[in-house]
């Protein structure tokens, strides 16, 4: 089955991302679904910024620009998005009861032939499939943050979740332009985050032990280990609240060895979450 027609659900900061690689590097035409019009105009707006940096740096043309935002087709209607659409892409918060109720009514509107995904980063794919009547052509297709640079998609599979799904997600992440890995359990944290939230977590124990400052724990890493990016400035972009719900998550499954670091939760309940909120372990207001 060929995608045409891509919706995207939640033009938050992954979705308008997602909704921006779909038409700009697919060519697919898409639905982009938000619940009020405030978040589809502010979705809207984040993806014409990014496409005019593209243009910027001369590596998008104005037609092409242009072009791309003609294949974009916002909408506050759910079954309008995703009546016609050939892969449904779902982005909305990591809430799993809001989840399931969403993929309860996609269900209803979807194309018989159309293939469910969600963007989520810790959720079951298997609980999310059970709330439809067809976990078979449901899957995970994990894209990391901004989508629009990031060149990975962690494809996957869920209990019930067919090879032809998986071959369908794979050619239009190729398609995207991305590289994909294939996660062949439902397993918390994927492969991706199963490696990096304990590297993580590790790195606020040198904080919270007193044994480097983060200045010097993101040296390290960054010259020992080649990282583009030290773990506590990592840390700060990511959000010490995802981070732990992340961790959360983990240990659930896998026991202690996932433990947060006391100081992660301190920081949680003193609201220093990180760059969105103007202080994390580095303080980015003066920044
Ligand atoms: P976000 O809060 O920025 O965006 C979510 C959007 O979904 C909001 O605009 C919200 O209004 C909208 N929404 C809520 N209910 C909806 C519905 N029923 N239909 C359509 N839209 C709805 O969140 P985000 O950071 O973009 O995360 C979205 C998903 O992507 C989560 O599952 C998250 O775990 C996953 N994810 C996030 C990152 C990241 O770095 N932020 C990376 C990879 C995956």
């Amino acid at each position: 089955m060929e995608v045409k027609k891509v919706a995207v659900l939640g033009a938050g900061l992954m979705g308008h991302g997602i909704a921006q690689v779909s038409a700009q590097v697919a060519k697919y035409e898409v639905n982009l679904r938000d619940m009020k019009q405030e978040f589809i105009d502010s979705g809207m707006g984040m993806i014409k910024g990014s496409l005019q940096r593209f243009v910027s740096k001369g590596t998008l043309s104005e037609k092409e620009m242009n072009e791309t935002l003609g294949r974009i087709h916002p909408t506050l209607d759910l079954k309008k998005a995703v009546a016609d659409a050939d892969l449904i892409i779902e982005a909305i918060p990591e809430n799993i009861e809001l989840k399931k109720s969403v993929w309860r009514e996609v269900d209803r509107y979807a194309k018989e032939t159309a293939t469910f995904t969600s963007n989520t980063s810790s959720i079951s794919i298997t609980e999310m499939a059970s709330a439809t009547s067809r976990p078979e052509k449901f899957c995970g297709m994990h894209f990391f943050n901004p989508p629009q640079l990031m060149n990975l998609i962690e494809i996957v599979r869920g209990a019930k979740t067919s090879d032809g799904t998986v071959k369908i997600v794979a050619e239009a992440a190729k398609k995207m332009g991305k590289e994909t890995v294939l996660c062949k359990k439902d397993s918390p944290g994927f492969i991706v985050n199963r490696v990096l939230i304990p590297a993580l977590n590790e790195a606020i124990f040198l904080v919270h032990e007193g044994i480097a400052t983060p200045e010097d724990i993101d040296k390290a890493i960054k010259l020992g280990l080649n990282w583009p990016m030290g773990p506590i400035t990592l840390l700060d972009y990511l959000g010490l609240d995802t981070t732990l719900s992340i961790t959360e998550v983990l240990q659930k499954d896998f026991g202690d060895k996932y433990r947060a670091c006391p100081l992660l939760r301190q920081m949680v309940r003193a609201g220093l979450l990180g760059r969105k909120t103007g202080k994390g372990f580095y303080n980015w207001e003066k920044k």
